[in-house]
Formats: structure tokens, C-alpha cells, sequence
């Protein structure tokens, strides 16, 4: 008899495992408490002048020199992937910094920008030396034994005699957008290399996004099991008897099941589960989202007034940056994602398309305010510990884990290869083909952060 597979969460880790173990021949349950899927990956539906347009919201793009699997996802469901210039505008009391050029700002702390290169250098140096036989750039090769990992970059960054002015200056503005949060002092320093190499804080650079909206995405890939799909289904309650499931929504509706992967935030599967075990405790409720330590980017609010930029320098921001991040005097920062910049399909649109994080200002034109919608994982040691030790959790008791608390960091194609993971360790094959070597080699190098060196031989 076909196995039937319970799948929580309609993000790209949920929905990457259901289209895995459905191609593979299991019959599959998706449930997202959300009115779409995408989770992170939202499409937002802008009000223009003739109509409306569609745009991705808040995951924009991504380092195409790194996502290898999610590239072979879109073209195997037929998504097209555009080239996107990427460059940031920082405005501060005293001027700007747009890492095109010397402004006043790039001028003073050009003593500083020399150290963070050394620093680069140095950090690139210890990581390879941990990692000698690394055959290509990969977000999933790191060595455990690399005290690159425990020791915060902040740390790392005061002894090369960098300020924490710079820090809060270039640093936490520029990357305010990748960790969605100010608070980065705990960021381990291991990361610094990979976060050159996708956002320089000296050069524009490029990353890939889709020709269109995410939608598209999540839509093709559940394609062939739409029936299967329940949106408005918010999960509450996950009961095993007798070696089946049953999946319990807030509304009442139930579901069996044989096995339930749970790609969801790691609360809602402590909140599901009927009496978890000391481990699942302590592991579940010790992950760390971004709301716990700074609310101040968990909300944002959707659009059209351009009169947040200063106007001196408002057409180029409109034209050529991707986010504008501003710190006022009292030091508070303020970042808006420039969409309408951003995304090939709406740049023509003729209306700003901006997403205004931790706003300071009184904003006009609004499309619409949203709270974060899902908790977004911070990039810490604590999670790292826990990320590297849910692999005991894995498969016990019929139950698998996927998406961000199961990825050493947050990131579209992270979360995807860790459901393709959870697929795999079912049953399901590596759904593409072996010709791609770095592909098939991030992949391995995810199953052995997941799973057991026993769970992959079985
Ligand atoms: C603001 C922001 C910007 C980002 N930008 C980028 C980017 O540009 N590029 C990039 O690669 N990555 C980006 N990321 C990271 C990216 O969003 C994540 O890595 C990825 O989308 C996470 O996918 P996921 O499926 O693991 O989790 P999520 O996208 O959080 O999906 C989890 C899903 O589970 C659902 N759920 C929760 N509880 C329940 C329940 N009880 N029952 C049913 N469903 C439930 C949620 O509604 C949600 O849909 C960004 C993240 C944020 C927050």
C-alpha cells in the first residue's frame, strides 16, 4: 500500500518535500496555516494606475554562484531566472555610502574598509585551513571543528581595530537586510566570507531572481497534486496511534496519515505535538527567531511614497538600488526594500513598489501593513548547536524536520534541499540528475548535517 505522507508548512521546504515524495509515488497531505503558499516567499498583488501587478515581497533574490538546486527546480518546472544588478544606498547624518564611489562617508572610513578586507582575508584562511579538500563554492560545507564558528564576528572585527561605529555605520545597515534584523553582534564569524562573496560592502554585485513572481513557483510545483493541497489549514494537533497519524487543523478537520514532516517553525511543531519527548523539548524550544532578541524588523509596510529618500539623491535610489537603508541621528535605522528596482516584470509598472521595515517616518501611499508573517531564524551558535543536533530527531517515531531550524542559516535554496532531505530519508530519490556535480555534492553535504551517518546508510 502507497504510504501516505503528512506534510506542515507551505513554505519552500514543505512544499520542495511534498513534490519530491509525490513525484517519488507517495501520496501526500500538505497543510499551510497561511492563505497561499510561499511562506517567506510571498507575492504581492500591487494596486497600479491601469490594474494590478504582481511582484515578489520580501524573498527577492538570491547568489546563483551558490543555489544549484534551486536552480535545477525552476527549470525543470519552467520558471525563467533574470539577472539582478544588487546594490545598496546607506544615508547617515552626516552623508552616504553607496559602495559606488568615494563619498564622505566611504572617505572616513577607508582606514576601516582596508582592515575588513584584512579580516576578510584572515577569515578565508582559517575556513579553508579547516576545510582543505573544499571542491567548490558551497553554503553547505563547513567543518565543526572550525573555532571560526563560536567566536562572533563582532569580536573578530574589534580586534582587527575596526569601530563599532563602522559596524553600525556600513556593516549593520548593508546586512540588515540579509538578517532582517539590527541585532547581529552574534553572527559567528565562520559566515564572513560567504557574506562577501554574496553582498561585498565595497562592490554592486548580482544575484538571480525570477522572470515574474514566486507564485508561479509554488503553483507549478503543486501542479499535479493541487487537490492535495489545504491552505487555511493551521495545524494544532499531531496524534500518533497504533503506527498512523492523525493531523488535527484549529478548525476542527482531521487527517491520517503514515509519517508527518513538519516544515514549519520550530514552536508550531512543539505547539502540534501530543507529548513530546525531552529531546524534542529542549531542541524545539530553544530555536531562536529573530523575534525573540529584535521585534524591530517584524513588521513592514507596503508602499508607493517616495518621499522617504532624500531628494537630492530620490531618482537614482528609485532607478539603481535595490535597498536604502537610513540611520537617524538617534542612531535607529530604518531599511526599504526598492521592489520596483528590483524585479524584472515590475520595473516598468510606473508605480515605487517599497517595502518599509521599522519605519521612522509617517508613510503615505500605503498598499498595505503586515506583521513579519513567519518567524524568521537567526543565524547564532545557539541555533547552529541545535541545527547539527535535530539529526537525532530525525525520522524517530515516523516524524521529519525541515526548513530553516534545520539549515545552519536561512536561505530559499537551504530550506528547499533540507525538504528534498527529509523526502529522501522516506524514500523519495534525488529528484535530479546526477550530472550536476555541485548540485548532487550540496545535496550529500545537507543529508550529513540532517541525518545520522545511520539514517543516510539505511
Ligand atoms: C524578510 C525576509 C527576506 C528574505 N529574503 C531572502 C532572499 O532574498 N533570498 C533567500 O534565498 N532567502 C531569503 N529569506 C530566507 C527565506 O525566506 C527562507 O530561507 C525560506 O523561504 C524559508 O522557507 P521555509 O519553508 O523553511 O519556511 P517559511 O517560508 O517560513 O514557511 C513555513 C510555512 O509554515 C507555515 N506554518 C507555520 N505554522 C503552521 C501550522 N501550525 N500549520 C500549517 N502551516 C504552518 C507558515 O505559514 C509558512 O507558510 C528571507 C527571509 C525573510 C524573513
Amino acid at each position: 500500500m502507497t504510504e501516505k505522507i503528512g506534510i506542515v508548512g507551505g513554505g519552500i521546504a514543505g512544499v520542495g518535500a511534498a513534490w519530491s515524495l509525490h513525484r517519488a509515488g507517495y501520496e501526500v497531505e500538505l497543510f499551510e496555516k497561511g492563505p497561499a503558499l510561499g511562506g517567506n516567499a510571498k507575492t504581492f498583488r500591487w494596486t497600479v494606475d491601469d490594474g494590478h501587478a504582481e511582484s515578489p515581497l520580501l524573498v527577492v533574490a538570491w547568489p546563483q554562484m551558490y543555489y544549484h538546486n534551486y536552480e535545477l527546480l525552476l527549470d525543470e518546472v519552467g520558471v525563467g531566472i533574470e539577472t539582478l544588478p544588487i546594490s545598496y544606498f546607506v544615508q547617515t547624518p552626516e552623508g552616504h555610502f553607496c559602495q559606488d564611489g568615494q563619498t564622505a562617508v566611504q572617505k572616513r572610513f577607508a582606514p576601516e574598509l582596508r582592515r575588513w578586507r584584512k579580516l576578510v582575508a584572515f577569515i578565508t584562511k582559517v575556513n579553508d585551513f579547516f576545510l582543505p579538500k573544499k571542491k567548490h563554492d558551497s553554503l553547505y560545507h563547513f567543518s565543526y571543528f572550525n573555532p571560526m564558528n563560536l567566536i562572533p564576528l563582532y569580536w573578530m572585527a574589534r580586534l582587527f581595530g575596526i569601530s563599532s561605529e563602522f559596524w553600525d555605520t556600513i556593516f549593520v545597515p548593508i546586512h540588515c537586510a540579509t538578517f532582517i534584523t539590527t541585532s547581529m553582534r552574534g553572527v559567528p564569524a565562520v559566515i564572513l566570507p560567504l557574506l562577501e562573496s554574496i553582498v561585498p560592502l565595497e562592490e554592486p554585485t548580482q544575484m538571480g531572481t525570477w522572470r515574474g513572481a514566486p507564485r508561479q513557483v509554488f503553483d507549478r510545483m503543486t501542479e499535479p497534486f493541487a487537490d492535495k493541497v489545504h491552505t487555511d489549514h493551521e495545524i494544532t494537533t499531531v496524534r500518533r496511534r497504533n503506527g498512523r497519524f492523525t493531523i488535527g487543523d484549529a478548525k476542527g478537520r482531521t487527517y491520517e496519515v503514515d509519517r508527518v514532516v513538519f516544515a514549519c517553525d520550530a514552536t508550531a511543531v512543539l505547539n502540534a505535538l501530543e507529548s513530546p519527548s525531552w529531546l524534542q523539548r529542549l531542541l524545539l524550544s530553544n530555536a531562536e527567531y529573530v523575534d525573540d532578541v529584535d521585534p524591530s524588523f517584524s513588521r513592514f509596510v507596503i508602499h508607493s511614497d517616495t518621499s522617504i529618500f532624500p531628494e537630492k539623491h530620490r531618482q537614482r535610489i528609485l532607478s539603481d538600488f535595490n535597498t536604502y537603508s537610513e540611520i537617524d541621528e538617534a542612531g535607529a535605522l530604518e531599511c526599504t526594500f526598492v521592489i520596483s528596482a528590483q524585479n524584472p516584470s515590475t520595473k516598468d509598472e510606473g508605480v515605487p513598489m517599497l517595502v518599509t521595515f521599522n519605519s521612522k517616518k509617517a508613510i503615505d501611499k500605503v498598499q498595505k501593513r503586515i506583521d513579519l508573517p513567519h518567524p524568521t531564524h537567526t543565524m547564532s551558535l545557539r541555533n547552529m548547536i541545535i541545527m547539527s543536533m535535530i539529526r537525532f530527531l530525525q525520522g524517530k517515531d515516523g516524524i521529519h524536520y525541515c526548513g530553516t531550524f534545520t539549515t545552519p542559516e536561512g536561505g530559499h535554496d537551504l530550506s528547499f534541499m533540507s525538504g528534498l532531505v527529509a523526502a529522501h530519508a522516506i524514500g523519495a530519490p534525488y529528484p535530479f540528475s546526477q550530472d550536476n556535480s555541485d548540485a548532487v555534492a550540496d545535496f550529500k553535504q545537507m543529508q550529513k548535517m540532517m541525518l545520522t551517518s545511520r539514517a543516510r546508510a539505511t
